[in-house]
C-alpha cells in the first residue's frame, strides 16, 4: 500500500506538494478551510514566475529607506504597529536579515530553489502536458525611476546572457506600451527567460489532475482546529468535532500556519499584505506583453490572458485582509499614469492577499521537531515562483531521497 500524506493547505504550495507527492507514488489528502482551492493568497497574485529576480525584501539600506517611505503618502510600504509580540519579533528579525552579506546568502538560496522550480514546472508542463493556466515565457523588464537604485541593480548583474541592461529608449523599444511613461524611467534590466501565468488557474489545473489520478482526496470547507500529538508525533488533526488520524503531515497553510499551534514548533511567519487589480484588456487597449516591475514604486504588471494584473504594496498591518480603498486608489492612479491605455480600469477587479513571509524571505521546507510533520511554508512574495521546486523537494525529503539541490539555508532549523 502507498504511503499516506495529509497536507493542511490547498494553496499553490500545498497543491504543488500534493502533485509532486502523487507523482512520486504517495496517497495524499489535502485539507483546506475554504470551499475552493487556491482561493486565498494564491488567488489573484502578480502572476510573475520571477526565477532570476529573487532578491529578498530584507536588504542593506531597506530600514532607512523604509523610514523615508513611511513619511510619504504614496509609499509602497505601510506599517501599523500593533501590540503583538509576533509583529515585533518578526520586524526585529527582518532588520537583522537586512545586512548585505545576509541578503546575498539568502538570495543565493532563493536562486537555487527558483531554478529548480523553473525546471520542475517545465517537466510537469512537458511530461504531463499540464496546461490551461495562461503560461507564457514573456520575459520581464525591471524599470528604474531613480539613478542610484538603477546603478545598484546594474552592479548586481553578473550574467549578461540572462540579464540585459537597457537604456530608457531600449525599454520603450522592447515594450511599446511603455512609450508613454518611458520618460519617467532612467533605464531597465531585461531578463528574457522569465515567465508568467495565472496562479489560481494553475491551482485549479493541479487539483483536476490530482483528482483524476485517483490518489488524492480533498477535504474542503473544513478548518483544522487542532493537532493531536504524543511523543513527538502528530497522531490526528481535529476538524471541529471530527478527529482524522494522520500518518505523515505537511503544514502548508500559508500565513495562518503558525496558528496551528504545535508546542515547540516556532514558525517565524508574518502576513505582508498586498493588493492587486485585474484589468480587462479589450481589442483597442495597449497592454504590455513583457512583465514589468516598476522597481522604485514596487508595482508589478503582468498580462495574464486577456487581463492586466497589477500588484503592489507591502502593508505590515496584522491579519486584516480587508480591501483598503486608499491603497487601492494609489495603486490604480500609478498604473494609469504608467499604462493609461492598457485596459478597462473602470472595470478592474480589486483584491487583497497576505504573503506568508519569513523575515529572511527564504521559505522553510523540510522536517520539523515532530517526527512525522513536514513544513512547506513562508514563501512570501515568491510563492508561485517557488511552488513547484518546493513541492518537488518536499516529496524527495519525505521519500528520504537525496534532494535535487543543496538544502543549505532552506531547511527549517529552530522549527
Ligand atoms: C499582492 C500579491 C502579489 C503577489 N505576486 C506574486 C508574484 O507575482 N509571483 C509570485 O511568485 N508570488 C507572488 N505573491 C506571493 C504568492 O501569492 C504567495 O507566496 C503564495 O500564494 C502562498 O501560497 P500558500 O499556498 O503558501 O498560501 P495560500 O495560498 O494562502 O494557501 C494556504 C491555504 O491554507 C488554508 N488554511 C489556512 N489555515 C488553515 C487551517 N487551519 N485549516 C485548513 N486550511 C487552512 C487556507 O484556506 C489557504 O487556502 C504575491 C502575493 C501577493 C499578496
Amino acid at each position: 500500500m502507498a504511503a499516506m500524506v495529509s497536507i493542511i493547505g490547498g494553496g499553490v504550495i500545498g497543491l504543488a506538494s500534493a502533485y509532486a507527492l502523487v507523482r512520486a507514488g504517495y496517497e495524499v489528502t489535502v485539507i483546506d478551510a475554504r470551499d475552493s482551492l487556491g482561493s486565498e493568497t494564491s488567488f489573484a497574485n502578480g502572476g510573475q514566475l520571477s526565477y532570476r529576480y529573487v532578491a529578498p525584501l530584507a536588504d542593506a539600506g531597506v530600514p532607512l529607506q523604509a523610514i523615508g517611505w513611511l513619511l510619504r503618502g504614496d509609499s509602497p510600504l505601510k506599517l501599523r504597529p500593533r501590540l503583538d509580540p509576533q509583529q515585533w519579533r518578526w520586524m526585529a528579525a527582518f532588520i537583522g536579515a537586512c545586512r548585505g552579506s545576509v541578503n546575498a546568502r539568502n538570495a543565493a538560496h532563493l536562486l537555487r530553489l527558483a531554478s529548480l522550480s523553473q525546471n520542475t514546472l517545465q517537466q510537469w508542463r512537458v511530461d504531463d502536458r499540464l496546461d490551461g493556466f495562461d503560461w507564457r515565457r514573456n520575459g520581464k523588464l525591471v524599470t528604474f525611476r531613480n539613478a542610484d537604485t538603477f546603478a545598484r541593480a546594474r552592479s548586481k548583474v553578473v550574467d549578461v546572457l540572462q540579464q540585459q541592461v537597457l537604456s530608457t529608449l531600449d525599454c520603450a523599444r522592447l515594450e511599446p506600451a511603455l512609450a508613454h511613461a518611458a520618460q519617467g524611467f532612467v533605464g531597465g534590466i531585461y531578463t528574457p527567460n522569465e515567465e508568467v501565468a495565472d496562479c489560481h488557474a494553475f491551482c485549479q489545473r493541479l487539483a483536476q489532475r490530482l483528482e483524476a489520478s485517483g490518489r488524492c482526496t480533498f477535504v474542503l470547507g473544513r478548518k483544522v482546529t487542532g493537532l493531536r500529538h504524543a511523543d513527538g508525533v502528530v497522531t490526528a488533526v481535529e476538524l471541529g468535532d471530527e478527529v482524522k488520524p494522520v500518518t505523515q503531515l505537511v503544514l502548508a497553510a500559508g500565513h495562518r500556519s503558525a496558528e496551528l499551534g504545535l508546542p515547540g514548533l516556532s514558525l517565524p511567519l508574518y502576513p505582508l499584505k498586498g493588493y492587486s487589480l485585474s484589468v480587462p484588456i479589450g481589442p483597442r487597449h495597449h497592454a504590455p506583453n513583457v512583465s514589468i516591475t516598476d522597481y522604485d514604486r514596487k508595482i508589478v504588471y503582468a498580462r495574464i490572458g486577456e487581463q492586466l494584473r497589477v500588484a503592489a504594496m507591502v502593508d505590515i498591518v496584522g491579519f486584516d485582509a480587508g480591501l483598503e480603498p486608499k491603497r487601492l486608489a494609489l495603486m490604480k492612479r500609478q498604473s494609469i499614469e504608467t499604462f493609461p491605455t492598457a485596459g478597462d480600469y473602470a472595470n478592474g477587479v480589486e483584491w487583497a492577499g497576505m504573503r506568508p513571509a519569513t523575515p529572511t524571505g527564504v521559505p522553510l521546507i523540510g522536517a520539523s521537531v515532530y517526527r512525522n510533520v513536514w513544513l512547506n511554508l513562508g514563501h512570501g512574495a515568491l510563492g508561485f515562483t517557488l511552488a513547484c521546486g518546493s513541492g518537488q523537494l518536499l516529496a524527495e525529503l519525505i521519500g528520504q531521497h537525496t534532494p535535487s539541490i543543496d538544502m543549505q539555508g532552506l531547511t527549517p532549523r529552530a522549527a
